[in-house]
């Protein structure tokens, strides 16, 4: 409304990284999941639709994909940080995270200290891995490009443990029990949604559909569809 032309062609596009199960990941031929469905609000708040362009997160997190304008906003359970808001500007906070380790069950590891001299995988460009690199000196960091990547190489020990947010570690490991999370390190993350700096008419409006959401019950809706209830 009023003129302004906030996104093109009917279309709203969103930057993401699959998969990041369960804010965003593929199912048949669809990408499905929490932030998709978030977005999805705000493209009919629009009255468009909702197009993923899938690119690695560093190219997210570090503000290149939005300035380089492969996508009008980007959401992917993308921490709001200083250093990213210096690279673009984000909605209001839409969910809280925390890191956790994903050990093997019978491991025994349940602390930073008890990963001195083991190898803990982190996914490249993310908040965990800032978070280790400045917290677990004693562990070895072996960098994973995706989540997919990295709870693999748990599950097959090719490393001792991993990090990454307590939301998508939580959900693995409840279909993967000879998986555990055993730590929660408390680091207070919200996630928001990126839009290119400036961009204040379209932060605007998904600052509008949030609110929206939050009061119409749909937010609760879509949160019991992913997390349960
Ligand atoms: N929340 C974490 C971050 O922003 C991880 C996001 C992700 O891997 N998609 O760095």
């Amino acid at each position: 409304g009023g003129g302004v032309e906030l996104v093109s062609d009917g279309v709203i596009t969103t930057c993401t990284h699959l998969p990041y199960e369960p804010f965003q990941f593929q199912e048949g031929d669809e990408v499905v999941g929490f932030d998709v469905d978030v977005v999805d609000e705000i493209a009919s708040d629009l009255g468009v639709e909702q197009e993923i362009v899938n690119i690695p997160f560093e190219t997210i997190q570090s503000g290149e994909a939005l300035n380089a304008g492969q996508c009008d906003v980007a959401a992917a359970g993308m921490t709001i940080t200083d250093v990213r808001e210096e690279n673009m500007d984000f909605s209001t906070p839409y969910f809280d995270a925390t890191q956790a380790l994903l050990v093997p069950a019978d491991s025994g590891i349940s602390s930073a200290e008890d990963l001195d001299g083991l190898q803990l995988a982190v996914q490249s460009g993310t908040t965990g891995a800032d978070y280790a690199a400045e917290n677990i000196p004693g562990a070895e960091l072996v960098t994973y490009e995706d989540l997919g990547l990295l709870l693999t190489a748990v599950q097959t020990g090719q490393v001792d443990a991993g990090i990454n947010d307590n939301g998508v570690l939580l959900d693995f490991v409840a279909d993967n029990p000879e998986l555990a999370v055993t730590t929660e390190f408390d680091t207070g993350e919200q996630y928001g949604i990126g839009v290119r700096t400036g961009n204040t008419a379209l932060l605007d409006q998904v600052d509008t559909t949030l609110e929206r959401i939050r009061e119409d019950g749909t937010y609760d809706e879509i949160y019991t569809e992913w997390f349960g209830s």
